[in-house]
């Protein structure tokens, strides 16, 4: 299948925007569709003078028009951090069920494959370390993060469904902490945190004791994993992440001395149905991909804190 007209939903987010990108790079024409809620023009700026680049603002909840023909189908819109899907809670469920269902409708009537961008989040608060892709997860449906999760676990059984009952070419994703330029500075997360904490001598905010743990992707692996599984044949999920598996403390204390910060590091309140521990295991992805990450945590974090530099 070649990919010459690509549609993108969140394109102008953090990983959408990286998308567009990447696509353009390659030769496509690109759709992006974002109602800007998380997502920001500034991500995309760059695109408009491309005219293989086209926006459209829109909530991909509401029934989604686009003229001509579409080859690929990229479900990417979500609010996607804890405190993002806190503010926003319904709009985090309708774009995950809602969104998708209108996201594949489209990708049906254009004959087009589907990819989405599912989440470590199905997992939950893991019993298994490292979670493979046959583990079901351990979600709290009811609590604040259920939200983001059940949207995203219904969206995985909506395109199996569409794959299965249609016969629609489907890729899934599942997307582990990524991070790198243009996330968004007060989205709440971790690196964006410390960063901005690092870079403005504030203190780093660290919740909990700092012994839950977390596997940082740089968003060039991500992208290149998501590339690689869209040329591939397999349509159920696959892990994308790196299994470099760090506490929250250790990566505090990576960002501030990369920063070359004289912060101290605080300890915080830890969140409801914080995940204790949580690492990909990457061994569909290194078979059916040939992919693994490849850029190391201090240099893709020295370049995300470059970028923060400059925007701050
Ligand atoms: N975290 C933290 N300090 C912050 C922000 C987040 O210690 O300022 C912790 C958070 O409690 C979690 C981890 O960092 O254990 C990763 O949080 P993030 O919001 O980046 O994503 P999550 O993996 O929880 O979806």
């Amino acid at each position: 299948m070649t990919m010459k007209r690509v549609l993108i939903t969140g394109g102008a987010g953090f990983l959408g925007s990286h998308l567009c990108d990447h696509f353009l790079g390659k030769g496509c024409e690109v759709i992006a569709v974002d109602n800007l809620l998380t997502g920001s023009l500034s991500n995309i700026e760059h695109l408009f003078k491309d005219r293989r680049f086209h926006f459209i603002k829109q909530d991909v909840t509401d029934y989604l028009h686009v003229p001509g023909n579409l080859d690929l189908v990229m479900h990417f819109a979500s609010p996607a951090s804890p405190i993002d899907y806190a503010l926003w809670p319904i709009p985090t469920l309708k774009v995950g069920a809602l969104g998708t269902h209108k996201a594949l409708g489209l990708a049906k009537a254009k004959g087009a494959m589907f990819a989405l961008a599912s989440t470590s989040e199905v997992y939950g608060d893991p019993l298994v370390n490292p979670q493979p892709e046959t583990y079901w997860g351990n979600v709290n449906p009811i609590g604040p993060r259920g939200v983001y999760d059940e949207a995203k676990r219904f969206a995985e059984a909506m395109t199996m469904a569409y794959h299965r009952s249609h016969g629609m070419p489907v890729r899934i994703v599942r997307i582990f902490n990524t991070y790198g330029p243009r996330m968004r500075r007060n989205d709440g997360r971790a690196v964006p945190n410390f960063i901005t904490q690092a870079l403005k001598g504030n203190p780093i905010t660290v919740y909990g004791d700092g012994s839950q743990t977390r596997s940082l992707t740089y968003v060039t692996d991500l992208v290149d994993g998501i590339d690689r599984l869209i040329r591939s044949k397999a349509a159920g999920p696959v892990n994308i992440g790196n299994p470099r598996e760090m506490t929250l403390l250790e990566i505090a204390k990576t960002v501030k001395g990369l920063a070359q910060s004289r912060s101290r590091i605080v300890f915080k309140k830890l969140p409801v149905d914080d995940p204790k521990v949580r690492r990909p295991d990457i061994t569909l992805a290194r078979k059916l991909l040939k992919w693994e990450p490849r850029v190391p945590l201090e240099e893709g974090l020295q370049r995300t804190i470059a970028y923060f530099r400059k925007t701050l």
